[in-house]
Formats: structure tokens, C-alpha cells, sequence
């Protein structure tokens, strides 16, 4: 096993890229029992949940990834990763030589030596998560035991290394690094936490899904008698900031946010936490929550105007806040919304749009794209569409609007890529959006396309970010319109 893309720290800069609080009402899940979603089954094309590292590096600034994998998942998650140039890196690969995959190497052995390297370079390393691919090798390996084995390791350390204590570790692994990490962290040891990035079980964004989840036993507890609001999913932090000041403007709180910007600070949750979901693919992470006590609010995703008022309001409803006041606090952000998106409605009014199934975004956004921008949504494939999750958001989109004809739009889910691109070659949309690797065949057909990733990647949750949003969509019909001169 070799460690690939780890610079010292000296290298890292520029080198690489009750009554009181309301439940899920039952009311929209019952619209979203009966809301129609198309399945459709064959080939997909979306990347694997390796894809999270590179937005959940930023936002868990204390945290490193190690994916144990392929030279293809090296190669993968520094294409995605070729926009971090100017960020100090905190993720590498560990990749399976001949060696590991003939056998020839104890694997946990070959982990274990690895992690302490890793360590003895970057003493500053918090949090290290172990995440699995799909080499049939690397899913033997069970890195969710090799994460037990390493905190154990970690911990005996610690304790050997306290005043006083003899220092006779038990443990296989020693090493002077791991001594100097266990010493200089301040919980004595390093966490190391496992999850799955594989493309056999997780899709673009699933790869946060299962990150969130490993973390949420780490959680602590909120006191008994306590309540707060949970804002789980990644937001870019300047979202976040704008998400504070409304939450505190409206007397909302205490909010906290997961996951946080370090994991030294991990939100507490408990009976009193009541979540709010800031982005449609955390299944999982929000389950975990559950089970540790915290109840789900239903409320649609914070995507355009319409969108980030429901999420307040959600809120709001559960700290019984009378309407007025809501709507008092949240007019003038959405008047300054409306008045920055004025200037694409014109643009973007009655342009046809495909959306191919990529981040679970989809829906959400055609949403905003017909209701606010005025767009007409041919399609909008989901890679999976999870009704509970999408209570709140089903009752948005289920509202009679001027866009279609028959104010909705087709929601499929899953897809088959080719029947797909033949269904946009045929209807030639004014744009597609679409994965990277679709975008540049359908470019060179005279197709306008607008790659989804770049919505993960930008902050587009929220009043001021609107505009944004809807800006996003313009570019590139207006670089086809330019072309076309
Ligand atoms: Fe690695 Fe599997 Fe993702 Fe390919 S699909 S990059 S092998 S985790």
C-alpha cells in the first residue's frame, strides 16, 4: 500500500489542488406518498460518494480523509479535487499495490503503517476518516474494525504517554510520530472514523451521507430539558453566517450546524433537537439523528426565495412564532432577492430545460427554475427520491404554477443514460444540465449544457444567493448566445 498526495505541511500551500416544538406534520407525508415519480431502470452516470471530500475538506477544516483504494479513486478525487490548488490538503489515497492485491501483505498491517506515516507528517490531524472503495480488497479489509483497532491503539498510547504513567504500550502500533500526535492533540489521541465513498453504494452525494452518519455517535448529548435546532448539510460558510443572523434576528435558537466548520465542536443532540434539513440527500445521517432522539421538521430545501421562506417558516412553526413576526423578519431579505433576480427572470423566462439525474439537487432546483425564473422543466431525473425526506419539498412542487401548462413537471428517478440523451437530442432543450462527462458530447451536438456539479460546489442556499442561482443558468445560454455571433 503506498500513500499518495500527502505533502508535509510545508508543501501543503499551493501544491495540490413538546407541544412547544412541532413534529414532521403528517399532512405532507401524505402528499409525498402520493406525489408521481417515473422509475426508470439501466445505466447511470454520476460520480461515486467520493465526490463529498471535496466539498466536506472545506467546510471540516480540522478533519483529513484517507480513501483506501484504487489508482483509479487517486486519480478520480484529484480531478475533482484540481479546483483546491491554493488549499492545504486534507485528503490522500492509500492506494492497493500488487502486492496488497496478491495477498502477499497483511492489509491492516499495510493500513496501520500507513496511518502512523500519515500521523508522524501531519501531527495536526484531529479526525482522520478511513473511507472505503470499491476494490473487493479494500471492502475485506472492514476499515470500520481497522478504525476500532487504530482508536484503541491510539488511546493506549495516549495513556502511556501521560506524567507518570510507564510507557509500555501494548499495542502493534508505536511509533514516535503517533507518541508526538498523541502528545500534541488535546484530547491526548486522534478520532479515526470510517465510512463507504464506493461507487457500489453511494452516488455523488451519498458520500456526505455516510460521512455525517460516522460522526453522529461521536455527538454529545444535549441536557435533558434542553431544545435546539439542528441544521444538518453542508453550507458554504458565508450561507451559514447568513442563516445565523435570520435565525437570531427571529429569536430562533440555539441553532447549531452539522456538519460544523471543526470537529472538535460537534453540535450536541438529543430529544430536544429539532432538525432541519439544508440538503435532499442526508437519509441516513438524518435516521442516526433520530435515533439519538431529535425530531425532523418537514419543510421544502432552502433553494431559491420561495424555498428558503418554507425552510424558516418550518422553523418558526416549531418556536411557535406568530406569522406576523416571521414574515416581518423575512420581507426584507426576500425584497432584496426578488429585486436581484429580476434581471435573469427575463433571460431565463420560458427556456426549455432538461435536468439528467447527478446530486439529488434536481428537484429542488427545477422547482426554482419553474416558479421563480419562470423556466419550463422537460425532465427532472433524481439518481433516487426519498418521499420522507422530501415531505416538505413535495408540497413546493406540487403547487399549481404558470410555468407548464399543466403547472408541474415529470419527476424521474434513477434513468437510463441513453434513453435520456436520445429523449434530449430529440427535444432539444434550450439547456441540459447534466454531469461532466455528458456535458462535452452534448456541447459538441449544438447542445447548451450546464454541469450540475458546479451546484454543489457553490453556495446557492438562501435569500441573497438566489440570484446566484438563477445566474448560473443564464451563463451559459448567454456564452451560446455569443457564440452564435
Ligand atoms: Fe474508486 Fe469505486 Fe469511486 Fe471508481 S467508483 S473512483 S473505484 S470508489
Amino acid at each position: 500500500m503506498t500513500l499518495a498526495s500527502v505533502p508535509a505541511p510545508a508543501l501543503a500551500e499551493g501544491r495540490q489542488g413538546g407541544e412547544g416544538l412541532l413534529e414532521a406534520s403528517s399532512q405532507p407525508e401524505a402528499a409525498a406518498r402520493d406525489f408521481p415519480v417515473a422509475c426508470e431502470g439501466g445505466q447511470r452516470q454520476a460520480f461515486c460518494g467520493l465526490a463529498g471530500i471535496v466539498w466536506l475538506h472545506r467546510k471540516l477544516q480540522d478533519v483529513f480523509f484517507l480513501v483506501v483504494g484504487s489508482r483509479t479513486c487517486a486519480h478520480m478525487l484529484q480531478s475533482a479535487a484540481g479546483v483546491m490548488i491554493f488549499a492545504a490538503p486534507r485528503f490522500a489515497t492509500a492506494i492497493l499495490e500488487e502486492r496488497d492485491l496478491a495477498g502477499l501483505a497483511d492489509a491492516n498491517a499495510e493500513l496501520d503503517r500507513v496511518v502512523t506515516r500519515l500521523l508522524e507528517r501531519r501531527p495536526d490531524i484531529a479526525t482522520l476518516f478511513l473511507v472505503g472503495t470499491c476494490p473487493s480488497e479494500v471492502i475485506k479489509l472492514d476499515l470500520h474494525k481497522a478504525a476500532e483497532r487504530l482508536n484503541q491503539a491510539f488511546q493506549t498510547q495516549a495513556v502511556a504517554n501521560r506524567p507518570g504513567s510507564p510507557n509500555q504500550p501494548s499495542q502493534p502500533i508505536q511509533s514516535q510520530g503517533l507518541s508526538a500526535t498523541a502528545a500534541t492533540h488535546p484530547t491526548g489521541r486522534p478520532r479515526v472514523l470510517a465510512y463507504s465513498g464506493s461507487g457500489l453504494e453511494t452516488t455523488f452525494t451519498q458520500g456526505e451521507d455516510t460521512c455525517l452518519e460516522a460522526l453522529v455517535p461521536d455527538l454529545p448529548a444535549l441536557p435533558a430539558g434542553e431544545s435546539s435546532l439542528l441544521v444538518v448539510g453542508t453550507l458554504a460558510d458565508v450561507v451559514e453566517d447568513q442563516f445565523c443572523r435570520l435565525f437570531a434576528e427571529l429569536g430562533i435558537g440555539p441553532v447549531h450546524f452539522f456538519p460544523p466548520r471543526s470537529a472538535r465542536a460537534l453540535p450536541p443532540v438529543g430529544p430536544g433537537t429539532r432538525l432541519l434539513l439544508a440538503q435532499p440527500f442526508l437519509g441516513r445521517t438524518a435516521r442516526s439523528l433520530e435515533g439519538r432522539g431529535a425530531r425532523p421538521l418537514a419543510a421544502p430545501f432552502p433553494i431559491g426565495i420561495e424555498g428558503t421562506r418554507g425552510w424558516f417558516d418550518a422553523a418558526a412553526r416549531a418556536w411557535n412564532l406568530p406569522e406576523e413576526r416571521t414574515a416581518a423578519v423575512l420581507a426584507k431579505p426576500m425584497e432584496r432577492a426578488r429585486g436581484a433576480l429580476a434581471r435573469y427572470q427575463e433571460q431565463l423566462r420560458g427556456k426549455r430545460v432538461a435536468y439528467l439525474p447527478d446530486s439529488q439537487l434536481e428537484a429542488p432546483i427545477a422547482r426554482f427554475l419553474q416558479q421563480e425564473c419562470g423556466m419550463e422543466i422537460l425532465v427532472a431525473g433524481v439518481p433516487y427520491f426519498d418521499r420522507r425526506l422530501m415531505a416538505g419539498e413535495i408540497d413546493l412542487l406540487s403547487r399549481p404554477q404558470a410555468g407548464n401548462a399543466d403547472g408541474s413537471f415529470a419527476v424521474v428517478e434513477g434513468g437510463d443514460v441513453d434513453r435520456q440523451l436520445d429523449a434530449v437530442r430529440t427535444a432539444r432543450p434550450d439547456l441540459t444540465v447534466c454531469g461532466l462527462g455528458l456535458a462535452n458530447p452534448l456541447e459538441a451536438e449544438g447542445l447548451t449544457t450546464k454541469w450540475s456539479i458546479e451546484l454543489v460546489f457553490s453556495p446557492i442556499q438562501g435569500f441573497e444567493q438566489a440570484a446566484d442561482l438563477a445566474e448560473l443558468f443564464a451563463r451559459p445560454l448567454t456564452r451560446r448566445a455569443r457564440l452564435r455571433f
